[in-house]
C-alpha cells in the first residue's frame, strides 16, 4: 500500500483528505503541525507528501527543506490559501513537485497524487527511494533485501528494519531514542538493551567479513551508517 504524508495545520481539511485517500487505498499519517510533520516526514518513508504551507512551528518550505536535505525524491504537493506568485515559486525552488491553492477539489488532489506516483513508479531504478547504496552494500526497499559485495545477507524483519532506518540517515547519527521511537514504536531511555543487541547482530552480518566497517557507534550518541 502507499503511503502519504499528510501535514496540514486545518483539522477539517486534514481530515477530509485523509478520509479521502484512504476511500482510494491510502495509507495515510497526519500531522497538524510543522513539528510533527518535521518529525515524521524525516524519520519515516513516504512515497508521497502533502504538504501546507502555513503551520505552526515550522513551516511548509521549513519540511520541505529538510525532506530535500536528505536527498529524497519523494514527490511534494504543497498547499495554500495564498496562490501568490512569490510562494508559488519559493515552494518550486525548495523542491516542491506541484501547488494547489485552497480551496481545491479533492478529486483534483488525487489526478495529481496518481500522476506523481505513476512517474516514481516509472524511476524505479533509478531512484534512491528504493534503492540505497553505500559502498559495497545495497538495500533495495521494494524486494527488503540487502547485499554486501554482491552476496545476499539475510536479515529478520527487525534487523532490516533497523538497517534501514539507519541507511536513510546515512551518515547522521541517530540516538538510541530516536530508533526505539522509530524502529521499535516505543518510547524508552534506559533499561532495555535491545537495541545494542541488534547493533550487535547487525554488524555481525554486515561489517563482521569486511575491512571497511559501515556500523558505527558514536559513544553516548548513538549510531550512524556510513562509510568513513
Ligand atoms: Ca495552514
Amino acid at each position: 500500500m502507499q503511503k502519504i504524508l499528510v501535514v496540514e495545520d486545518e483539522v477539517k481539511v486534514a481530515n477530509a483528505v485523509k478520509k479521502g485517500l484512504e476511500e482510494n487505498g491510502f495509507e495515510v499519517e497526519v500531522a497538524y503541525d510543522g513539528r510533527m510533520g518535521k518529525s515524521l516526514a524525516s524519520g519515516n518513508s513516504y512515497d508521497l507528501v502533502i504538504l501546507d504551507l502555513n503551520l505552526p512551528h515550522n513551516n511548509g518550505y521549513e519540511i520541505c527543506e529538510v525532506i530535500r536535505q536528505r536527498n529524497i525524491r519523494i514527490p511534494i504537493i504543497m498547499l495554500t490559501a495564498l496562490g501568490g506568485m512569490d510562494d508559488k515559486m519559493q515552494a518550486f525552488e525548495l523542491g516542491a513537485d506541484d501547488y494547489l491553492v485552497k480551496p481545491f477539489d479533492f478529486r483534483e488532489l488525487l489526478a495529481r497524487i496518481r500522476v506523481f506516483l505513476k512517474r516514481a513508479g516509472a524511476d524505479v531504478q533509478q531512484s534512491s527511494l528504493y534503492k540505497i547504496v553505500i559502498a559495497d552494500l545495497e538495500i533495495d526497499r521494494e524486494k527488503k533485501e540487502v547485499t554486501r559485495g554482491g552476496k545476499k545477507i539475510s536479515l529478520t524483519a527487525k534487523e532490516y528494519q533497523l538497517l534501514e532506518f539507519l541507511a536513510l540517515h546515512k551518515g547522521k547519527v541517530i540516538s538510541k531514542l530516536t530508533i526505539a521511537e522509530k524502529v521499535w514504536d516505543i518510547d524508552f531511555d534506559t533499561g532495555t538493551n535491545v537495541i545494542e543487541v541488534y547493533m550487535n547482530f547487525l554488524r555481525k552480518k554486515i561489517d563482521k567479513d569486511f575491512d571497511n566497517k559501515l556500523l558505527h557507534t558514536k559513544t553516548g550518541m548513538g549510531y550512524y551508517l556510513g562509510d568513513e
